[in-house]
């Protein structure tokens, strides 16, 4: 077993590199996040559905004839950094019937983030999270692209894939800066979230990736993390940075807001494969 971290250390557990859609080496991304006093920096490029409406080009995902130079890259990093613990990990797109493969592409992984960024299935479907292709939102309306994304997360939570964290829950927020805002009450929806992580025993991350983006909050907001915390749903905190300037960007203040909200700890994985609740402070 690893040795606890201090209260409070700096942990960055969602992380992007150019081996998908982000701009930095594994390299860069580690010297940052020494710079930034980060104590445990865990890398989570996406995994999605190669070749087919998702990523024709590959150009978000690491393909899976890229997995083993990224292992490759990822270890070269993490013996380059002895001081940082280092933890490899991926953020999975979640879409039905994407077990089979994400459990092949993702073996070896310590973390396995799950996140719906995409409504539909493997032939059929839209992003939601994409300003330059807003279609679906147009189609379906906020309302119903509300429905249907928390329809879909829970169906993710309940994935054997049994993911570590839950990431960025609330994410059709995302589109709040463009004006595309659900009318409909959103704490029925958020309740099922809810109930959802806790039955299926799932961690949700609290993102300061929002504030990056134009959202103006954090994901989730606070009235969704309020509930989480009061059904006792752990979270981890990550930025999702996809550049080196990114890495631990509002991890201090995400502690403080959850400390706010009612959390004392955060979950927080280790190189070992273990995970253990950190004190806030
Ligand atoms: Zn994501
Ligand atoms: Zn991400």
């Amino acid at each position: 077993m690893s040795r606890p971290l201090p209260p409070g250390s700096i942990v960055d557990c969602h992380t992007h590199t150019r081996f998908s859609d982000g701009a930095a080496t594994f390299e860069e991304m580690a010297r940052a996040a020494e710079a930034a006093g980060c104590a445990v920096l865990v890398s989570t490029d996406h995994l999605t559905l190669p070749a087919g409406p998702m990523d024709p080009d590959g150009e978000v995902q690491v393909v899976e004839a890229d997995l083993p130079a990224h292992r490759a890259a990822w270890e070269a990093a993490r013996d380059a950094h002895p001081a940082l613990e280092i933890v490899y990990g991926f953020e999975c797109d979640w879409y039905p019937g994407c077990e089979e493969a994400v459990a092949r592409w993702s073996a070896g992984a310590r973390v396995r983030l799950g996140s719906v960024h995409w409504l539909g299935d493997a032939s059929d479907g839209a992003w939601i999270d994409d300003p330059s292709d807003l279609r679906v939102w147009h189609e379906l309306g906020p309302d119903e692209v509300w429905r249907r994304y928390v329809a879909a997360w829970c169906a993710a939570c309940e994935s054997p894939l049994a993911f570590d964290v839950m990431a960025h829950p609330d994410l059709p927020a995302r589109m709040v800066p463009e004006g595309l805002v659900a009318t409909i009450e959103l704490a029925p929806l958020w309740d099922e979230m809810v109930s959802c992580a806790r039955d299926c025993g799932r961690r949700v991350e609290l993102s300061t990736a929002g504030w990056r983006k134009g959202v103006g909050d954090w994901y989730p907001s606070r009235g969704l993390l309020e509930r989480f915390r009061r059904a006792g749903v752990p979270i981890s905190v990550g930025s999702d940075a996809h550049r080196a300037e990114d890495v631990c960007w509002g991890v201090r203040d995400a502690y403080a807001h959850a400390w706010d909200v009612g959390y004392r700890s955060a979950d927080v994985p280790r190189a070992d494969g273990s995970w253990e609740p950190m004190p806030l402070r």
